[in-house]
């Protein structure tokens, strides 16, 4: 299973009861994406709740992709946001406390540690896999990103 299929919607409950619908409790299920940007699901929300939404949506969302949410965009972004925030030196724990905060979604911090440890591991084969085809600068920007990881 992908990373950002562990993301889950916080309040999850709630929130169907809201929309009164069921929703899937994955952030980047199909489904979740599609109850909450299309319709009126979006205006049953309470104020907090759509703000947040709106935050997630203009900061994953918002590719010009034909396929758009389903591009895969979002994901990788979400991603891109998670090593951020672990570069920036925050562990696992900050992180999903930081995700919940920003979006409301969260993580069990077991996930995002693997998700981090395989981030790294990852890193070593781009610069193990440079070194070896002499790309020196693939190499060292590999080893960098590492570093920030390992923090
Ligand atoms: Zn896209």
């Amino acid at each position: 299973m992908a990373f950002t299929d562990k993301i889950y919607v916080k309040n999850h409950r709630q929130l169907a009861s809201q929309l009164e619908t069921n929703i899937p409790k994955g952030a980047f299920a199909g489904a979740t994406l599609d109850m909450l940007f299309t319709g009126d699901g979006l205006s049953k929300l309470d104020s907090t709740t759509q703000d947040r939404i709106l935050d997630f949506a203009e900061d994953f969302l918002d590719c010009d992709c034909q396929a758009n949410p389903y591009c895969g965009c979002a994901e990788e972004k979400f991603m891109r946001y998670v090593l951020e925030l672990r570069a920036e030196g925050l562990g696992p724990q900050a992180i999903v406390d930081v995700m919940s905060d920003d979006y409301m979604v969260y993580a069990y911090t077991g996930d995002v540690l693997s998700f981090l440890d395989n981030s790294v591991r990852q890193l070593e084969a781009v610069e193990t896999l440079s070194d070896v085809e002499g790309n020196e600068e693939m190499s060292e920007r590999a080893r960098r990103a590492k570093r920030e990881l390992s923090g």
